[in-house]
């Protein structure tokens, strides 16, 4: 082994730089500077090496973790770009938002006596530098192919789907109800993790391999499911789950209170000069405003970052459950406290109160008890508890579900699971509707950038078995 690797005993871990949070409150730039190419080697240094690499086996796109931290330890950026870009298309964009406490950082087998090695962030490191020195080139395929794929939604998964298809030299076409590409990679999360930039140009050159992009076109309302079938060998569904959740508690529908991806959205575009007029006239503006945020996820974490953002006079979140049992990252949490954020934890909200404008949040304390039957301890009121927050601005933060797709899709026998996500085939990643794939969120629920990037993979790759198969047995499929 290099002697170059194995430093995690004298070297310690190191974040890139991460901005001041009184500096981060004021922009909606990226909060940590990149690493210098001599620090990103360092940290890549650390490494172990494992014979067994967890977090190979715990990152979904098992990436060759150990192999390109070596090759940046070394100074071979561009073979570690090779490697690193062969099991994932957009490298950048998961080392920026990957949960990696979770996933490849958390099962790093040097964690428990010494920090964990900084994958993501030496992952960011390697691409970003790829993207500077002109590495990352629009695909030319071997061959072309004369069957064209249709692929419903232009978010992670089925941009990923598009570039493994495209490489293989299948004519692809992406529909997308938005009017522009990246799905909630644009118009969900917020700029200080994700730069806009970062993802336009990943359509950019996607537009340069020949992927052809149908935007402001709603599938079910624009053109059917049935006319993709028609025009497409295979259609590939990628639509996303968007029906927020809901609670039911007096004054719910009271002014100023609204659902988070509406708040997000509008702050995402109006940061892409798009004029917005809930923004504009002020309803979906936090300036100003007590907020409060309803959840505990990464939306509720997206939601309290922008508010204080965009100069809210308070901020607060409240969780039912304790800081130990969010499902959100521990290190977001940890950024909207340094930002200014109060977590109110174990508390839940019972009633919006106001008579024209929500002002107050009813709330009352929470007791975790016994876990139920998922394992998880269940929330319970304690009584006499109840405590009201100023508020004039509520976001509920409380997940997503999938919207009705058959009814959505005029397909009133697609066929879906008990949650409403589309039921697949995982064999064959098919519908119960012949030639027609799905990935992404619409399958799993409401998950991870990460998944949605190994499901497109997976998808493309099924999508060519079937066709391979169908053209090894002699049935013609539809050409563009
Ligand atoms: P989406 O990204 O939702 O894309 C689906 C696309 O389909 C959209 O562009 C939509 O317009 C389009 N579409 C839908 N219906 C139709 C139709 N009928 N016709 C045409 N087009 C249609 N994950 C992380 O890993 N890290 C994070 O930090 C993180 N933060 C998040 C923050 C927020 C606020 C939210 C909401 C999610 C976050 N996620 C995060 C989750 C992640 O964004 C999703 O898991 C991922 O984007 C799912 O990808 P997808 O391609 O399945 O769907
Ligand atoms: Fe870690 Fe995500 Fe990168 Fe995998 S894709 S190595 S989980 S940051
Ligand atoms: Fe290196 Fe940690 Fe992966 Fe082991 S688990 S190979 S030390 S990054």
């Amino acid at each position: 082994m290099a002697e170059r690797m194995l430093k995690f005993v004298a070297t310690p871990q190191a974040l890139p730089d991460k901005r001041a949070a009184a500096e981060r409150r004021r922009d909606f730039e990226e909060i940590y500077a990149s690493y210098a190419r001599d620090k990103a080697a360092e940290q890549a240094s650390r490494c172990s090496q494992c014979g067994v690499p967890f977090c190979q086996i715990h990152c979904p796109l098992h990436n060759n973790i150990p192999d390109w931290l070596k090759l940046t330890a070394e100074g071979r950026l561009e073979e570690a770009y090779e490697l690193s870009s062969a099991t994932n298309n957009f490298p950048e964009i998961c080392g920026r938002i990957c949960p990696q406490d979770r996933l490849c950082e958390g099962n790093c087998v040097i964690e428990k006596g010494f920090e964990s090695v900084t994958i993501g962030s030496v992952e960011k490191f390697i691409t970003d530098t790829a993207w500077r020195q002109g590495w990352v080139r629009p695909i030319t395929p071997r061959r072309e192919r004369p069957e064209s794929i249709g692929i419903v939604g232009a978010g992670p998964a089925g941009l990923a789907a598009a570039e493994q298809l495209r490489r293989k030299g299948y004519q692809v076409t992406v529909y997308d109800r938005y009017d522009r590409v990246g799905g909630l990679l644009i118009y969900g999360i917020p700029n200080f993790k994700l730069e806009k930039e970062i993802v336009q140009r990943r359509e950019t050159l996607l537009r340069e391999s020949k992927v052809t992009f149908v935007l402001n076109c709603e599938v079910g309302r624009d053109v059917t499911l049935a006319e993709l079938r028609q025009r497409h060998a295979a259609v590939l569904i990628a639509t996303g789950v968007y029906k927020a959740r809901d609670i039911a508690a007096p004054g719910v529908g009271l002014p100023g209170i609204a659902p988070a991806l509406d708040y997000l959205t509008a702050s995402n575009r109006h940061g892409l000069g798009d004029s917005v007029a809930a923004f504009e006239s002020g309803e979906l503006d936090a300036k100003g405003k007590n907020v409060v945020v309803i959840g505990g996820g990464d939306t509720a974490m997206d939601c309290v970052r922008t508010a204080v953002r965009q100069g809210a006079r308070s901020v607060k979140c409240l969780y039912r459950r304790d800081r130990a049992n969010m499902p959100g990252s521990q290190r977001e949490v940890k950024h909207a406290e340094e930002e200014g954020v109060e977590f109110v934890w174990l508390s839940s909200p019972q009633a919006f109160l106001g008579k024209d404008h929500v002002s107050h949040v009813r709330t009352v304390r929470i007791h975790l008890g016994m876990p139920d039957s998922s394992g998880r301890q269940a929330p319970q009121e304690i009584p006499d508890s109840h405590v009201n927050v100023e508020a004039d601005l509520v976001l509920m933060a409380l997940g997503f579900d999938p919207e009705d797709l058959p009814a959505a899709m005029a397909t009133p026998d697609l066929g879906v699971t008990g949650w409403g996500t589309l039921k697949i085939d995982w064999k064959t990643m098919m519908t119960n509707q012949d030639g027609v794939f799905a990935a992404g969120d619409i399958v799993r629920g409401a998950s991870l950038v990460v998944w949605a990037v190994r499901d497109g993979r997976d998808a493309a790759e099924r999508i060519h078995a079937w066709l391979g198969a169908k053209a090894a047995a002699g049935v013609a499929v539809a050409a563009e």
